[in-house]
């Protein structure tokens, strides 16, 4: 029997991470990498070499393949529009997808099934947003291309996003949109598996943990997360996945707010339909991981369970202008701490790479999680 064949475009750390539950499962992974010492490049064997703009390379990758998937959301949907028609299993289909591409498409369709979302208002003129401002701030962003906090910005006046709307204009940006800004206490983040066969299983509620935009450490289960929050955001990611169809794992990104009683409520912030970095700690706190989760997913196999291994994982994530040497850093740190690099060169507040660490004693083990990350930063111990 031949092993079943899993594509997936971008040859970054999620595609890398994806290598050991395949091997383990008999699956046959094949990337499609921009370079040929990418991340994924320099652990998968099927590994050509395209950027995921390029219709032929993903033409050619899909060749023989059980099912595609992504490791980003910046692929050519009608594209994938046309291999689904000539018969390819694309996981999740360009019709789930775009409401991840495109943060006006997802406001309004998240809007249209109820699903409780910070105020928001498309922009197509200054004028737009001085009404939605009314004197007060607001978030703009732009609806596509942005990630890790760029294509974010806070204002409180259209002049301070003249550039974007400038660039909208003459058609080298992409539209706008409004958000109100909410008074979050903590974001949550919640992640789901979905099958094209309709199973769902979703991990525990996890607060993530962010600086200058980017998540620094998650935190599984959410610390102090009262039983009505948690359950409104389970059902709030389970109710995504379904009514758009997600196959794959969903990342649903949430921010915690007072609501009108007082009581803690939970509003989505942004969506992603792949393994996401508030799930790197299920690879060693979880009985199946987001990364396994997600190639049984999309091959439509039985979905595996997602009970936690321990009371409290914490993920840090190693954000670099530098990194240790791994041999070095291995002698000093704690021999209980899981280390994920993802052989990336070194740059300025890059992802490059992760730590998880498990325990009883929450405070103890975030503290070692944080102390491992220095560590692997090359920062004095
Ligand atoms: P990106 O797509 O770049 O990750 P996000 O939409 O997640 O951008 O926003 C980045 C950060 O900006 C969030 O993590 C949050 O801290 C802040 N932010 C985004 N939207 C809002 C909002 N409506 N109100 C308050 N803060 C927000």
């Amino acid at each position: 029997m031949t092993a079943p064949v899993v594509a997936v475009v971008g040859g970054g750390q999620l595609a890398r991470m994806m290598a050991p539950p395949a091997t383990a499962l008999g699956l046959h992974l094949r990337v499609l990498v921009e370079d040929p010492t990418s991340s994924a490049a320099q652990v998968v064997v099927d590994a050509p070499v395209g950027a995921a703009s390029d219709e032929v390379a993903i033409e050619r990758l899909v060749v023989g393949a059980d099912a595609l998937t992504f490791e980003h959301e910046h692929v050519p949907n009608a594209l994938l529009d046309r291999l689904e028609a000539a018969g390819t299993s694309v996981q999740p289909r360009a019709a789930a997808l775009v409401h991840a591409q495109d943060k006006i498409v997802m406001r309004t369709r998240l809007t249209e099934l109820g699903i409780p979302c910070p105020r928001w208002v498309p922009l197509t003129a200054p004028a737009d947003l001085d009404a939605f401002l009314a004197g007060g701030s607001a978030v703009v962003k732009t609806s596509r291309g942005g990630y890790d906090g760029k294509g974010v910005r806070v204002v409180r006046s259209s002049d301070e996003v003249s550039d974007w709307f400038s660039a909208v204009a003459d058609s080298t940006g992409v539209p706008l949109l409004a958000e109100e800004k909410v008074p979050f206490t903590r974001e949550l983040a919640v992640l789901v598996a979905r099958s094209p066969s309709g199973e769902v299983r979703t991990w525990p509620v996890v607060e993530s943990v962010q600086r200058d935009g980017v998540c620094a450490e998650v935190i599984a289960p959410a610390p102090d997360l009262d039983a009505v929050t948690r359950e409104q955001a389970v059902d709030v990611a389970t109710r995504i996945a379904k009514g758009l169809g997600v196959t794959g794992v969903l990342a649903v990104e949430l921010f915690e707010v007072p609501g009108l009683d007082g009581s803690p409520t939970v509003l989505v912030n942004e969506l992603a339909m792949r393994p996401h970095n508030s799930g790197h700690w299920t690879i060693d706190g979880a009985v199946t991981s987001q990364f396994e989760q997600h190639l049984r997913a999309v091959l439509d196999l039985p979905l595996g369970d997602t009970t936690p291994t321990a009371t409290w994982t914490v993920m840090a994530n190693v954000l670099g202008s530098a990194l240790a040497d791994p041999a070095e850093a291995l002698a000093s740190l704690d021999p209980t701490v899981k280390v994920h690099l993802y052989g990336k060169e070194v740059r300025a507040g890059r992802k490059l790479g992760h730590v998880n660490v498990s325990g009883d004693d929450l405070a103890d083990v975030r503290a070692r999680a944080v102390a491992a990350a220095a560590i692997l930063r090359g920062e004095p111990v």
